[in-house]
């Protein structure tokens, strides 16, 4: 999309503080931390949300979540990290291009706001 800033982020027409990129997915540093460690990781595809993912999506999914643990590692977080992905308007999703935030480097708490 091209309007999408995540899409021009992940195709490098916007510089940002990129953590690991490979043919499908942009991993950068978001521009507010809520963390020592916060990172965004997205499919270089417009997919708007989680919920507009579809069967076709499958594999592109499993594979930001199979490189979870080697994106973790690399950013050092061995005590353990979050996973998070806001959706919709009641999950405060901002942006409209899927995104899984990465956190650590702190002890999260539970329930989150
Ligand atoms: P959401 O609220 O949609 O789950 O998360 C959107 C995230 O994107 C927020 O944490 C916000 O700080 C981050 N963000 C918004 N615009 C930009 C940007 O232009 N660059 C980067 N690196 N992060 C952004
Ligand atoms: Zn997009």
């Amino acid at each position: 999309m091209s309007d999408c800033i995540f899409c021009k982020i992940a195709n490098g027409e916007i510089p940002s503080q990129m953590a690991y990129e490979d043919d499908r997915i942009a991993v950068f540093h978001d521009l507010e931390p809520q963390a020592p460690v916060h990172v965004l990781m997205v499919p270089k595809k417009h997919i708007a949300s989680l919920d507009a993912a579809e069967a076709e999506d499958s594999a592109l999914l499993g594979h930001i979540l199979t490189t979870v643990k080697k994106v973790a590692a690399e950013l050092g977080l061995e005590n353990g990290y979050r996973l998070v992905c806001n959706c919709g308007q009641d999950g405060l999703q901002t942006v409209q291009h899927l995104h899984f935030h990465l956190l650590g480097k702190r002890q999260m708490s539970w329930p989150p706001g």
